[in-house]
């Protein structure tokens, strides 16, 4: 995520005078309700891994949930890539590659390999 595009999405907002609203609770909320529509896109789907088809209102939806994201970020003073990154060090200690590769267990049931 560039600063441009952080920026960009700050100033939507700014322009509307929308910052007022945006609390932590709000946007939490806001955040939950976009990542259930971008569930809704594979509602009732008989494929529903593919995405080929459904591309266009994914990139709506998802788009919806990252600028949440930035909004939710800017509210509680926090840095998108700092904390990104904080949390990949914690998932590589979670799921060291010697244990977690090709693996879809919990961290709690990897097993030395
Ligand atoms: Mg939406």
């Amino acid at each position: 995520m560039t600063q441009d595009t952080i920026n960009e999405v700050l100033k939507f907002r700014d322009d509307r005078d929308w910052k007022q609203f945006h609390n932590p609770k709000d946007l939490a909320i806001s955040i939950s309700l976009e990542a259930a529509e971008l569930l809704e896109v594979f509602q009732w789907s008989a494929e529903d891994v593919v995405c080929t088809d459904k591309i266009d209102k994914i990139r709506e939806e998802l788009a919806d949930v990252v600028n949440y994201c930035i909004l939710m970020a800017d509210a509680c003073g926090l840095d998108l890539d700092e904390i990104v990154r904080e949390k990949v060090k914690l998932n590589n200690e979670k799921y060291p590659v010697e244990k977690a590769f090709g693996s879809k267990e919990k961290y709690t049931e990897l097993k030395d390999k």
